[in-house]
């Protein structure tokens, strides 16, 4: 069996890759290398299961040979990144997925669109279901994201409805772990780095907005769990701890035992007041549950950062 990731030497994309060529599969990793490193392939590339092909999926998406099933993740998830890189962001959230559509359409493959919880945008209902259409700002500072995704999930629907192409559509929520940039702006990253550096961990607004932190395998899990079910409707995965961002400061702080202060500063536009996913339609379809806590996927991460930073 053979696997397409795009996005494959990202965060997410590359704990895919581990675990599809744990299970048997031999996988090609495609990545422009804009947000992803090679560096977080080199595990899966010494198995000699694994391959990594420098291609944008902008430009176009191709791999010779046989393909079963294409995941496709490849896209700039930062909400820094949505600043530094707008049409980056535009562009793959559709075309990009429009090429990774029809490259699954020829190869006869099935394939699996990795969206997000920023289709629900500022939620007014906690926690989201599936169902739930959104409340999303389509000219915010964040739409180059979120309504890309949207875009991208209506794309994988009409390709299922109307080509029937073989489609899984995963919402993920604030997925973090090892491999996570140490530059890219996101609040576990952001922490992290600064506790363990000693400077003022940075709360933008009051830190009452909430988010739910699941780990990198958990997520990954779920994501083989979809691609085996042949279940064709959006699926959140994501954890039910929810946190107010102050807290999950204090949390860090702790963990890492550093002696960092808090330091409020403006809040950012359009950011979402409260996020936290229904996660029942996981459990019911794919029997589904997070195993990993928070303190314990939290002190890996911290661990791998001390590494990275020699700390
Ligand atoms: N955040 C923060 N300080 C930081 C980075 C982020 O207070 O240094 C907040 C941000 O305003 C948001 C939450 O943490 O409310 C999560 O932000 P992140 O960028 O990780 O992801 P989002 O869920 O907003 O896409």
């Amino acid at each position: 069996m053979r696997a397409v990731v795009t996005g494959g030497a990202g965060f997410l994309g590359s704990h895919l890759v581990d675990r599809l060529v744990r299970d048997g599969w031999d996988v090609v990793a495609i990545d422009n290398l804009v947000t992803g490193s090679p560096d977080n392939l080199v595990p899966a590339l010494a198995t000699g299961k694994a391959s990594l092909v420098h291609q944008d999926v902008i430009q176009r998406c191709e791999v010779d040979g046989e393909v079963e099933f294409v995941f496709h993740l490849a896209s700039p998830a930062s909400p820094v990144d949505f600043e530094r890189l707008p049409f980056e962001v535009l562009r793959v959230g559709s075309v990009g997925t429009l090429n990774a559509l029809e490259f699954a359409h020829r190869k006869g493959a099935g394939f699996l669109m990795a969206s997000t919880s920023e289709v629900y945008g500022d939620p007014l209902i906690s926690p989201q279901p599936e169902t739930y259409l959104g409340n999303v700002n389509p000219i915010g500072i964040r739409a180059v994201y979120d309504e890309g995704k949207r875009y991208s999930e209506a794309a994988t629907m009409a390709y299922h409805r109307y080509r029937g192409l073989d489609t899984r559509i995963v919402r993920f929520f604030n997925t973090y772990g090892p491999r996570m940039r140490l530059d890219d702006g996101r609040v576990v990253p952001n922490f992290i780095a600064q506790a363990l550096a000693g400077r003022p961990l940075t709360v933008y607004g009051d830190g009452e907005q909430t988010r739910s932190f699941g780990y990198v395998d958990d997520a990954v899990d779920g994501v083989c769990r979809l691609a085996a079910s042949g279940y064709h409707d959006p699926v959140n995965l994501g954890s039910q701890w929810e946190f107010r961002v102050i807290d999950f400061a204090r949390l860090v702080i702790e963990l890492t035992g550093s002696g960092s202060e808090i330091e409020y500063r403006p809040a950012l536009p359009d950011d979402p007041k409260q996020r936290r996913p229904d996660t029942s339609r996981a459990e019911t379809v794919l029997g589904w549950r997070p195993t990993t806590s928070l303190e314990d996927g939290l002190r890996a991460t911290i661990a791998w950062f001390r590494d990275r930073l020699g700390t």
